[in-house]
């Protein structure tokens, strides 16, 4: 599933006003049948000190549409606070679901997740989403200018200096400056490239400081920047100690990951390994075959 937004709270209208949006919003609001959307104070609780422990136990799930197939089998998976996870597949063996169920676009049909050890279910949504970066694969940038669009959404008072740190750990501070009115430029339509768009809505995500931040990497058919994209904000997490934080990333190149603390791979709803890059290339299943297949492509 390819499809992608930037979470303002609840505010869906927000989004339909960005950039060449409105036509992917809709399809977003087609694929989520109404229902899907969790109503807001069916639940409302919020933790006072988000750590970002993330836990899939024993999570199955299919879409109400197509009942009769399983897309997320069994998955047991936690993910320790301030632990880089990549999670790669072939497509269709359902990454994107597995973050569809942890941005709560969908609950469950069996199992729970856990948030540092707390149902996610019984989170206030809204509270819930401002702290998690999500950017997705073709992200959408508003009719503002590049700091404004940088940001956007954020509730505390920013200075332009916040605007610049966050730019620079999303490797965007120097095309910025690059344009005509640097930071003042506005973003229209033939403004920026898809990777440098990505890069923005990164910088956008890690100036909210969210506790965990999630990455959909651009496919490589997209635009072929993206995979210095991820790089650098996974080399910004570890060398950087104010951007420590639980880090997910669907990873469509595998050469973008090696660095990940571990590397979950799914196959048809499951997850069939998980390992650093090195154990897996050691144990030979199907990252190895995927990493050799994508090395042919590449070659
Ligand atoms: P890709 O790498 O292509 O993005 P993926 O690994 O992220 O693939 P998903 O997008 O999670 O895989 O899809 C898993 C399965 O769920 C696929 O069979 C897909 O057709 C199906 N699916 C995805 N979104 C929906 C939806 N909104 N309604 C019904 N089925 C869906």
């Amino acid at each position: 599933l390819i499809y992608s937004t930037w979470w303002v709270g609840d505010n869906l209208s927000s989004l339909m006003q960005s950039v060449g949006a409105s036509e992917k919003v809709f399809q977003l609001m087609d694929l989520l049948p109404s229902d899907q959307f969790i109503s807001k104070g069916k639940k409302s609780s919020r933790l006072q000190r988000l750590v970002g422990h993330v836990e899939f136990v024993n999570v199955s799930f299919h879409y109400a549409t197509r009942p009769t197939v399983p897309v997320l089998q069994s998955i047991s998976l936690s993910v320790k606070p301030n632990e880089v996870v990549a999670i790669v597949g072939l497509s269709g063996s359902g990454k994107s679901t597995l973050v569809n169920l942890l941005l709560r676009l969908y609950e469950p049909t069996n199992g729970q997740i856990l948030i540092d050890g707390f149902p996610l279910q019984e989170l206030d949504v809204k509270w819930w989403r401002e702290r998690i970066g999500f950017v997705g694969q073709e992200p959408k940038l508003f009719r503002m200018d590049i700091s404004s669009n940088i940001s956007y959404g954020c509730t505390r008072d920013i200075r332009q200096e916040d605007v610049e740190w966050a730019a620079k750990q999303a490797y965007a501070h120097d095309f910025i400056l690059a344009l005509p009115n640097g930071y003042h430029t506005l973003v229209d339509d033939d403004l920026l490239s898809g990777g440098q768009k990505q890069r923005i809505a990164i910088a956008r995500a890690i100036l909210r400081d969210p506790t965990i931040l999630i990455l959909d990497e651009a496919t490589s058919a997209l635009d072929a920047e993206s995979e210095h994209n991820v790089k650098g904000v996974l080399r910004a997490v570890r060398s950087d100690k104010t951007m420590r934080r639980t880090v997910i990333v669907i990873a469509h190149r595998l050469s973008t990951i090696q660095a990940a603390d571990r590397i979950v791979v799914m196959d048809a709803g499951r997850i069939v390994e998980t390992g650093s890059h090195r154990e897996l290339v050691v144990d030979d299943g199907l990252y190895a075959r995927l990493t050799r297949r994508q090395a042919d492509a590449v070659a």
